[in-house]
């Protein structure tokens, strides 16, 4: 069925509503196979990893943004995602868990991710690894011919950012004419937090 679809969007020749047809078919399978299977194991509120966070400080899964002190990666502080919808009733999440920034994976309804962010999507917390649950853009069939290996990478690093500045990335990465290791090794995938994304912690 995804292997369909990503074969009709090659047949788009509009860069932008290709990026974003493939886009949105990858999340739409990502919230489904979380949101179907649970495989966060949500119950009452909690993934499997928050029942078991002995500081009980975590609920909902893992939509936080973590602050860090710069050596020694300690988290100093942590906050509810700003983009998270209505906590309460969401149920798919997959987000970052505790050793790693963390970030969510939920729903992009307005019940989970209010901004349909394909990077937290796809991410899947250490103990959620280790159960076997791994999702990468390049297990997707036929994604080397839509997107190409930086492109790959921007899919892949953009945590807290809107879909729209996602899709611009991709298309100014399209442009670019850096080798690939000077992108990664200059950080050039990453979308730069504007300077007014203040990090507030819970008190
Ligand atoms: S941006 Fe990421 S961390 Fe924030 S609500 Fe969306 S999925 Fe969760
Ligand atoms: S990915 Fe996030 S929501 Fe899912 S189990 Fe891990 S910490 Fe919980």
């Amino acid at each position: 069925m995804i292997a369909t679809k990503i074969e009709h969007a090659l047949t788009t020749p509009n860069d932008k509503e290709r990026y974003e047809y493939v886009y949105d078919v990858i999340c739409s399978y990502l919230d489904k196979e979380f949101g179907s299977k649970n495989l966060c194991e949500f119950a009452d509120g909690k993934c499997f990893v928050n029942r078991t966070d002995e500081s009980g400080y975590r609920k909902g899964g893992c939509c936080y943004s973590y602050q860090y002190k710069f050596f020694t990666r300690k988290i100093v502080g942590r906050t509810p995602c700003k983009y998270l919808g209505d906590t309460k009733t969401y149920s798919t999440t997959t987000v970052i868990a505790g050793d790693a920034p963390s970030l969510i994976n939920e729903t992009s309804t307005a019940t989970g991710c209010t901004i349909s962010c394909i990077s937290c999507k796809l991410y899947v917390c250490k103990p959620l690894r280790k159960k076997g649950v791994t999702f990468k853009i390049s297990d997707f069939p036929d994604i080397d011919k839509v997107f190409n290996k930086k492109q790959i990478k921007v899919l892949e690093s953009n945590h807290f950012r809107p879909k729209e500045q996602i899709i611009e990335k991709l298309l100014k990465t399209k442009k670019g004419i850096m080798p690939y290791f000077l992108f990664v090794f200059f950080d050039k995938a990453t979308i730069k937090k504007p300077k007014n994304d203040a990090f507030k912690p819970v008190k």
